[in-house]
């Protein structure tokens, strides 16, 4: 990166969000009838593409860098008495979806961490997850998130009979000093026994999160974790911003602040991991990704189907994502559901026969034409407002107040407007800000982030 444009970057670095969904999360409001809910769901046409998402909050020890929605527990009876309240959301699911014969494209287990699952339970889930839908798809994917201390041959022979094809393993750095500094104690030969172990099971692709910004990484340190990371030979890696944001998520106040690379450090940091993953052949996908060139992202970005959902990077254009369990956000077409945060009014409306959802979203035709806009700027770092409204039948939109608020990063070098109105990102760290004016809802935000802080 020249330093014209890292200073461009410093100098308009703010608090933005990451734009896995717009609106964004922290806009859903409160007050969905049951009714509603269900009217939602009968919504979906009959055979449509549905992708399904099961949140599991459990992790069995802290990491202090986390912003996922998870709590630690040593008991494992906790984890199974959430498994029996998904199970009870999904009979719910059942009967108004299964006469629908919709066909699965994707299902993802994410977290807090889908390992802390015993593998009957793993299998009871995916078991009642089958009867929603139509898993023969020969595009269909599978795949769960992976902490690689936990992984074990009986978890992986469950997850290989189950269609797991795809594993992301947490692995956010290798280096001792970084990773005992944010309370994680895991090392290389345990990620790669937990490698070896998924291509063992026949689950060869292999996704790896890196963070960067975490205490203690030097521009050295993360060049040999990112060597590292590429000696597992992963299909993908992610490259994620760690966000310090202790007022929101008390646990970070035991990272030593002392110890995090300043804002301009961090943009080394990422430029320099950046490199060694394209010098190795990775295509760099959106803002944070890399794909080898074989991946479906590859593909996806280079035929404009690259999409972007609360899971990240995708080739996932199903109009519908079915999300259970606490704080899981659904999309049903223009409509996001968020289920309850915190366990006990989760496990309260579930036990009482209501489907468990809090927070809701009905987007508005502006809303619709925004959120395309930033989905294509996150996933291809320049769209066309005018065409994207166009190609949604509606060729007016007044986009002059966005194109008048980008005019500053145009001048910093940091964006390119051409003459038919196509904004470009000239670095991956604008695409964010250039989002952000587009962003209706982003003075009120409680959830922005700064733009090196991904
Ligand atoms: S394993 Fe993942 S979800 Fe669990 S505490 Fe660590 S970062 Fe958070």
């Amino acid at each position: 990166m020249n330093n014209n444009i890292k200073e461009s970057i410093l100098k308009h670095d703010r608090m933005v969000p990451r734009y896995t969904s717009y609106p964004t999360a922290p806009h859903f409001k409160s007050g969905a009838t049951q009714d509603w809910y269900r009217k939602e769901l009968e919504k979906i046409p009959a055979r449509s593409p549905i992708s399904l998402y099961v949140h599991v909050p459990f992790c069995s020890q802290l990491c202090w860098f986390c912003g996922c929605h998870t709590r630690v527990t040593s008991r494992y009876s906790a984890v199974g008495d959430y498994t029996d309240w998904l199970l009870q959301e999904l009979s719910m699911l059942v009967p108004i979806l299964a006469p629908k014969r919709l066909e699965v494209r994707y299902l993802h287990f994410g977290g807090g961490s889908p390992t802390m699952l015993r593998p009957s339970d793993f299998r009871r889930i995916v078991s009642r997850l089958r009867k929603i839908g139509d898993f023969t798809r020969d595009d269909l994917g599978v795949s769960v998130e992976i902490d690689p201390r936990a992984a074990s041959a009986d978890k992986l022979s469950a997850y290989q009979k189950c269609g797991v094809n795809r594993a992301s393993l947490g692995v956010q750095d290798f280096n001792q000093q970084v990773m005992n500094a944010v309370n994680r104690s895991q090392d290389y030969d345990t990620c790669k026994r937990a490698t070896d172990m998924c291509r063992a099971h026949g689950i060869n692709n292999v996704n790896i999160d890196l963070m960067y910004g975490l205490p203690y990484q030097t521009r050295d340190s993360i060049r040999k974790t990112a060597e590292q990371a590429l000696t597992l030979e992963p299909q993908r890696i992610s490259l994620f911003g760690y966000a310090h944001v202790p007022w929101m998520k008390k646990h970070m106040r035991l990272i030593q602040e002392d110890a995090l690379p300043s804002v301009e450090d961090r943009l080394d940091l990422f430029e320099d991991a950046a490199e060694v993953f394209e010098n190795a052949g990775y295509v760099p996908i959106g803002i944070d990704h890399f794909c080898k060139e074989s991946d479906n992202l590859v593909t996806a970005l280079r035929s404009n189907c690259l999409s972007r959902n609360f899971q990240g990077y995708t080739d996932d254009n199903c109009p519908y994502l079915l999300a259970v369990g606490a704080s899981g956000i659904s999309r049903l077409g223009d409509v996001y559901v968020q289920n309850y945060v915190h366990l006990p009014p989760y496990r309260d409306r579930v036990l009482s026969g209501q489907f468990p959802f809090d927070k809701y979203c009905e987007m508005t035709e502006s809303d619709k034409i925004r959120a395309r806009v930033i989905e294509k700027m996150m996933c291809n770092l320049s769209v066309n407002p005018l065409g994207e409204a166009a190609g949604m039948g509606i060729p007016d939109h007044d986009f002059s107040g966005v194109y008048e608020s980008i005019m500053p990063l145009v001048r910093d070098g940091l964006a390119q407007i051409s003459s038919d109105g196509t904004v470009h990102a000239l670095a991956r760290q604008s695409a964010r800000l250039i989002c952000a004016s587009f962003d209706q809802y982003l003075p009120h935000s409680s959830e922005a982030r700064h733009v090196t802080s991904s």
